[in-house]
């Protein structure tokens, strides 16, 4: 399997993170969210998580500069040089295109854009079961609903932009975890 630089695209709760980890084992490559930084900064009380930590419980998006701060950080550590997930990042295409540019400059750019496809009720039917399995404060439905219009708006475009390099292959998302894995891996081995 060549391509190792991937982007995880989808909507909340489409299972980006859990499947972010399985892949992260099987390519040997760190798994990269920045949403988990975010919460780290937002639990140690950083400046970057005081000021996140409200617009992340609206469900907004934390600012592009805060954002491409932290994520240019990790990835210019030693052990993303030959590969990384990228969860959650970009959201826009601002993002978008300062990882381009941070690639162009520290070595080569994504290989794939992973797009896991759902539908938007099953969906929202597992985040709210996700909040309360885990207590998550930006999952409660008038955020839930915030954050899929959010998507939608900033966040689905980024699938033409990449769709423009034929970077990006699409993998239903509704199936159970280990079904989405394969057809993540075959996704990947046929890009
Ligand atoms: P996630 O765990 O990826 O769903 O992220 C949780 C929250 O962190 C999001 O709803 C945003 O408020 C914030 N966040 C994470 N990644 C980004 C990003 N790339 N751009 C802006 N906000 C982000």
């Amino acid at each position: 399997m060549s391509s190792t630089k991937i982007v995880l695209l989808g909507a909340p709760g489409a299972g980006k993170g859990t499947q972010a980890v399985l892949l992260s084992k099987n390519l040997g490559v760190p798994h990269i969210s920045t949403g988990d930084m975010l919460r780290a900064a937002v639990a140690a009380e950083t400046p970057v998580g005081l000021e996140a930590k409200a617009v992340m419980d609206a469900g907004h998006l934390v600012s592009d500069q805060i954002v491409i701060g932290i994520a240019e950080e990790r990835l210019t550590q030693d052990d993303a040089a030959q590969g990384f997930i990228l969860d959650g990042f970009p959201r826009t295409l601002g993002q978008a295109e300062a990882l381009d540019g941070l690639l162009d400059r520290i070595g080569s750019g994504i290989d794939c854009c992973l797009a896991i496809t759902v539908d938007t009720e099953g969906i929202v039917e597992r985040l709210l079961k996700r909040a309360e399995l885990e207590g998550r404060a930006d999952d409660n439905e008038t955020t839930i609903r915030e954050r899929m219009r959010v998507y939608g708006m900033e966040t689905a475009p980024l699938l033409g932009y990449y769709a423009a390099r034929s970077l990006v292959r699409e993998v239903p998302g509704m199936g159970s975890v280990d079904e989405v894995s394969q057809a993540m891996v075959a996704a990947l081995e046929a890009a």
